[in-house]
């Protein structure tokens, strides 16, 4: 009988718990090392005095990939569980208090879209038609699949796919041949952010994500984006993966060609025939491990922007805020070049806010609130050093001050708690570089694709990576898509 390989991974994220079941129901020994008490890293959950916060996560779009990958890992995700499709996917306010509801619903958006722009609706459609095209071929073609060299990617039938995908335009320069509203454009790009990118510098290839959202709608589990980590760790020790906490790797021991322990901070060491990591790529090459140059050049690549977050508990419900509220700035283009050229947060910034007792009243107390809100900022650089602490007190003020305007004129007295994030914060949480929350790397096209540090270490042939910032990039369908990528690359090694 041959004896069963053993794999180690450090970080219980989504990536990490998820390659953790595909190696382990392939046959590996598999043991997880997190240095956190808890697991979910950016899809963690606070609970607070009745009251409780997703930290990061908060919509599941793009339902069809969660559904393809909790399959091939043997879960039921969508039946027999309490996940819903919201019939609202946000209410978007801008400056003026104009809203718009991003709805499932064609004729809700048709009025409401011929009201702002007359004509919109007919162009709505066909942005959307074509991001979802994009977002197919993307799919099949760039984004759910390894790459092994560089002329799968960049070859002549690509050159055709890198059109179609639309990556020769500016994701701004491309809503403009849509709408001439200057809402409009902003409410068909804003979603960019999710990626930790600017409208006005990434490719109109992200134009696929209002798409997605709009064509395959939005969910919202019961008892929150946690629920996601929940059914996997349950799947994970089911398989027979342990799972270890607060024992954070120290170092990545290696030899020759291959990497052979984990160092942990205490000083202890496991040995593995594969070592994964699911912590943040470019922190591993700079702290685990000892190629120095490698590391050194991550450091010159792209990040993304990293978020102040607060979340409030409040002995009162603001009804008028929906379940996802996304408040656009009319100075959305300076809120983004305070964000990207200056690593700060605009003084009249964008936000969006989590208020889940809308669909799901276990998250907070009867007939009071839990408020978590995202505000894109700067991700920390050495250059351009901030502090921190007194941005997010400015942030705060424009952030109450926007919701006074909105109506909300005593939401400051019925604050009970605030436990609030800043870049450094996240940093230090879950070891992202920089605290750019949404990559850590950012999604340029240079950095997608084969280009996107690889999945397999190039010299230590038995050292992976896993997450966000490995290929394919940033957010829960794809970081679910990075451990299928992986574990594939593991098991056809
Ligand atoms: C504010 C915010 C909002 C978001 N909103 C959405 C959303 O609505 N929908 C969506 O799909 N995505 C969203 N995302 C993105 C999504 O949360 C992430 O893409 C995903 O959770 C990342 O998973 P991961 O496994 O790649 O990394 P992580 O979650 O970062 O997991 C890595 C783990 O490794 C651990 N680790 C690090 N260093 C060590 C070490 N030395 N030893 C041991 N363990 C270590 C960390 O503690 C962490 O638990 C959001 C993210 C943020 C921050």
């Amino acid at each position: 009988m041959t004896e069963k390989k053993s794999a180690v991974i450090i970080g219980a994220g989504i990536g990490g718990i998820a390659t953790a079941i595909y190696l382990a129901k392939n046959g590996y020994i598999v043991t997880v090392f997190e240095k956190n008490s808890t697991p979910g890293g950016r899809c963690g959950q606070l609970k607070h005095d009745g009251y409780r916060f997703d930290l990061g996560a908060t919509m599941l779009v793009m339902p069809a990939i969660y559904r393809e990958i909790f399959e091939s890992l043997g879960i039921p995700l969508f039946e027999n569980t309490e996940i819903k499709p919201l019939d609202n996917l946000y209410k978007i306010y801008f400056d003026n208090n104009e809203v718009l509801t991003f709805s499932m619903d064609k004729e809700k958006m048709r009025v409401q879209l011929e009201k702002i722009e007359p004509g919109s609706f007919a162009k709505s459609q066909k942005y959307v038609s074509d991001g979802y095209e994009i977002f197919q071929i993307g799919i099949n073609k760039l984004i759910g699949r390894n790459f092994d060299n560089i002329f799968q990617f960049a070859n002549f039938r690509n050159v055709g796919m890198l059109i179609k995908l639309k990556t020769y335009i500016s994701n701004w320069k491309y809503v403009k041949k849509f709408f001439h509203s200057s809402h409009l454009r902003m409410a068909y790009t804003f979603q960019n952010i999710y990626v930790g990118q600017s409208p006005f510098d990434s490719p109109a290839l992200f134009s696929m994500v209002p798409a997605a959202e709009l064509t395959e709608g939005s969910f919202f589990p019961k008892g929150g984006m946690y629920t996601i980590v929940e059914k996997l760790l349950a799947e994970a020790v089911s398989s027979g993966v342990s799972f270890h906490y607060n024992k954070p790797a120290a170092k990545i021991r290696v030899t020759g060609k291959k990497a052979e322990s984990i160092v942990f901070e205490d000083g202890s060491e496991v040995m593995a025939d594969i070592i994964v990591a699911n912590a943040d790529l470019p922190y591993v090459y700079r702290k685990l491990l000892p190629d120095k140059g490698k590391s050194r050049r991550l450091d010159r690549l792209k990040y993304s922007c990293s978020a102040i977050c607060f979340h409030w508990g409040l002995d009162k419900v603001y009804p008028q805020l929906g379940h996802h509220s996304v408040f656009l700035s009319d100075g959305f283009r300076e809120g983004l070049d305070r964000i990207f050229k200056d690593k700060s947060v605009s003084d009249h910034p964008s936000f969006y806010i989590h208020a889940p007792v809308r669909t799901d009243p276990t998250a907070a107390p009867d007939n009071h609130d839990s408020l978590s809100f995202i505000v894109g900022a700067g991700h920390v650089d050495r250059k351009k050093k901030q502090d921190w602490d007194e941005l997010k007190r400015k942030t705060r003020i424009a952030v109450i001050q926007r919701l006074k305007q909105l109506g909300l004129e005593d939401i400051e007295d019925h604050i009970k708690f605030e436990i609030s994030y800043t870049p450094e914060n996240w940093e230090k949480a879950c070891n992202i570089s920089r605290g750019s929350v949404f990559g850590s790397l950012a999604h340029n096209l240079l950095q997608m694709g084969y280009f996107r540090p690889h999945n397999q270490h190039s010299r230590y042939k038995n050292l992976f990576f896993t997450g966000g910032s490995t290929h394919p990039g940033n957010g829960i369908p794809n970081v679910l898509l990075s451990a299928k990528l992986t574990a594939e690359r593991i098991l056809n090694n």
